[in-house]
């Protein structure tokens, strides 16, 4: 039997040392598993042959029978091309190449018999194809007549002499010499229970289909596999953490928790907010630690839940603390905290990289003996030189921001670790979620607070500004607040500082009377600080500022928000500055302007905006879009790296299979130590050291 794995390509018939070299290192493939394992990335129906005269200028591919009369160079110079007039004895048709024209004339022949497979097109009003791809039509390989796999190969192989076809060929030799069945690497109960075809068959045919419907069940298959994988890995993982480290047991919901909802919440709850605070509480009263991700739309009130379920742990003895990402988002938080409890026995203390001195370790000394209940902060307070006296519960505002290193470090502050709630109103789509955040329980909020109009997002083009002035001026004389987004990208800060100067100017001169902050990354957070204020507090009504307002400010009073140069924008950050507005009870709009050229995609992005407001919805339509590996999260896990196959974007309902498949296999047998799942281990140790980084993963 062949040893794939180990197996080196340079024996494989055709190959040799040179081209193995070419091979490795430009597709990393050295072994004949690495090759079995490379796979097409299309395949073209070669079933149907073609007569001449059928052919026309708009079929995609066809494919001919016949023999060549004769050869004739045309043309001069750069001109120059060989022509062999190709018969099969109906009709004639013009092959014609433009380079390697020794090479064709010295390999084939007048008077054979051919397939001819390639691309129709019109020239000099006729039809001939173009570079063809020849095959002897007595050499029928197994695969000539079925679906023909084409192989992505690199500019230096080409050189090399190896394209998509001498693959093929490798390929084909491979499953010549592989006359013994390829091992199985899932157990075969789970393959005859999900009816899936055998590896072997699955291989063979994911590059060799005799028609589409091979081609599916190789695909699915091998798709399932790759998921199951990563699937029971995460679940082994998350089963394995919870067993070691037992959760603080917040048994008591008391008098803050209680003494707050009765006297002093300002509203009643949304129904989802109730529902959420419920799995929190029950979450933290179970014993296990609790790992939440409470995802919610922008505007959804993700904030009081926080401060709810912290009071559960001041209730029960203990401290909490919230992260947010920048500062200004931490100070509004410490804000709306103070106001929120304000009357209460309770201290807030707010801790960022600004804080120092006298202040700072007044701060820490409080956090030391627990004093401080609740500390609201940045990732100051991750330092080593922060410590709590009993810290039972920590929450993450807009987890996207944060590192997995950066939530992980929290827990050590603790002998155990504390409960912990990561917030993120940029929802992830419930497959990348499950890949991603794997041991993470999620909760939703998909309410928002009674009484907001869904804001109106309209499209309009950057030389109508006029229509936009007067758009504006009329929510200005009604009292409103507008804010105006430049994008901020690294590469051309310059460009965009000068587009926000300039946007700030025009605004000044087209909107007299009115007050306008102005707020941008290269500005000190002192100054800032000042614009922004004035910004919330209504002294100025305009606020002109780059992506740094993108995350958590609340001025409800806000009813338009424009964005300047929004194609330069992705949906996720589109959505997330939308919902600066919209937080009052009156009509809030949002105006999208762009210049007048766009791409396909932006269109596509810009369409998606002014049809819904749904985050969930933009978050799905953002992963179809960008593919998963753009997405917030993905890069540093590697996921998007293992998966040759399956896309979860378009593969959710297989995830789904695959997470249900492997949480029964860990049901039946937590260890995987029946005999039935041998090959479990022995894929999941190979797994291991293919170098995949399970923990960054969950
Ligand atoms: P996000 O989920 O984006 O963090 P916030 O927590 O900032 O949203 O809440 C947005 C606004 O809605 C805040 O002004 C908050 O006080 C208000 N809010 C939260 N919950 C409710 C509710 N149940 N009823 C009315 N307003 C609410
Ligand atoms: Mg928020």
């Amino acid at each position: 039997m062949i040893d794939f794995e180990h197996h080196d390509i340079k024996f494989l018939p055709g190959v040799g040392p040179q081209r193995a070299k070419l091979l490795a290192d430009e597709m990393q493939i050295h072994t004949l598993h690495d090759l079995l394992y490379t796979f097409p990335y299309k395949h073209i129906d070669r079933t149907r042959l073609y007569y001449v005269h059928e052919l026309t200028a708009d079929m995609p591919y066809v494919q001919i029978r016949g023999q060549i009369l004769s050869f004739e160079v045309e043309g001069e110079g750069r001109k120059k091309r060989l022509v062999a007039h190709f018969t099969d004895g109906r009709g004639i048709v013009d092959l014609i190449w433009f380079n390697g024209l020794k090479y064709i004339t010295s390999h084939y022949h007048l008077r054979t018999d051919y397939i001819v497979f390639g691309r129709p097109s019109m020239f000099n009003g006729r039809i001939n194809i173009a570079h063809p791809d020849i095959d002897p039509a007595d050499e029928l390989r197994l695969n000539t007549m079925g679906l023909q796999p084409y192989y992505s190969t690199t500019e230096k192989m080409k050189r090399g002499g190896l394209n998509s076809r001498s693959l093929e060929h490798f390929t084909a030799t491979l499953f010549k010499l592989a006359d013994a069945v390829i091992p199985e690497t899932l157990p075969q109960y789970l393959v005859d229970a999900l009816h899936l075809v055998s590896l072997d068959e699955a291989l063979r045919h994911i590059h060799y289909p005799n028609n589409a419907e091979e081609l599916r069940k190789a695909q699915l298959r091998l798709k399932f596999e790759e998921l199951f994988y990563i699937q029971l890995n995460i679940v082994r993982y998350m089963r394995d953490r919870r067993q070691k480290y037992r959760g603080y047991v917040f048994s008591r919901v008391g008098e803050i928790f209680n003494g707050f909802y009765q006297n002093f919440l300002p509203f009643e709850l949304t129904g989802a907010q109730k529902r959420v605070i419920r799995e929190i509480r029950q979450d933290m009263g179970c014993g296990k630690q609790m790992n939440r991700l409470l995802q919610g739309d922008v505007g959804s009130g993700k904030t009081l839940v926080a401060l709810m379920s912290m009071l559960i742990a001041l209730d029960n003895g203990y401290q909490a603390c919230i992260m947010a990402p920048t500062e200004i988002l931490a100070e509004q938080h410490y804000v709306t905290f103070t106001n929120f409890l304000k009357g209460m026995p309770i201290r807030v203390e707010l801790l960022t990289g600004t804080v120092k001195g006298k202040r700072r370790q007044a701060i820490l000394d409080g956090l030391e003996c627990g004093e401080i209940n609740i500390l609201v902060g940045t990732h100051a307070v991750l330092e080593d030189t922060v410590n709590f006296k009993s810290l039972g519960m920590v929450v993450i505002d807009e987890q996207h921001r944060f590192g997995v290193a950066q939530r992980a470090r929290m827990w050590t502050k603790n002998e155990n670790p504390p409960h912990v709630l990561v917030m993120t109103a940029t929802p992830i789509p419930r497959t990348l979620a499950m890949t991603l955040y794997g041991d993470l329980d999620v909760s939703i909020i998909d309410e928002l607070p009674p009484g907001r109009k869904p804001i109106q997002t309209l499209h309009q083009y950057d030389n109508r500004r006029e229509s936009l002035y007067s758009g504006i001026r009329k929510q200005l004389n009604e009292g409103r607040q507008v804010y105006v987004v430049y994008p901020l990208i690294k590469e051309s800060e310059k460009m965009d500082l000068k587009n926000l100067e300039d946007g700030y100017e025009q605004l000044c001169r087209d909107l007299p009377g009115y007050k306008i902050s102005k707020v941008h990354g290269k500005m000190k957070p002192a100054e800032k600080e000042v614009e922004m204020n004035a910004f919330v507090s209504g002294e100025t009504q305009i606020l002109v500022a780059t992506t740094v307002i993108e995350v958590g400010v609340n001025v409800p009073n806000a009813s338009v928000m424009v964005i300047e140069n929004a194609e330069r924008f992705g949906l996720a950050q589109l959505h997330q500055l939308r919902g600066r507005v919209g937080r009052g009870a009156d009509q809030s709009y949002c105006i999208l302007v762009t210049k007048y050229e766009l791409s396909a995609d932006t269109r596509k992005r810009i369409q998606i905006m002014t049809e819904t407001n749904d985050g969930f919805e933009i978050a799905e339509a953002d992963l179809k879009l960008r593919g998963p590996g753009d997405l917030e999260g993905t890069q540093q896990s590697g996921v998007s790296f293992m998966l040759r196959l399956a896309n979860l974007a378009r593969d959710g309902q297989l995830l789904q299979l695959a997470r249900e498949t492997a949480e029964k296999v860990l049901d039946d047998d937590p260890m995987c130590a029946a005999s039935k799942n041998d090959i479990l281990w022995k894929q999941l140790t190979k797994l291991k050291k293919e170098n995949v980084n399970w923990g960054a993963i969950s």
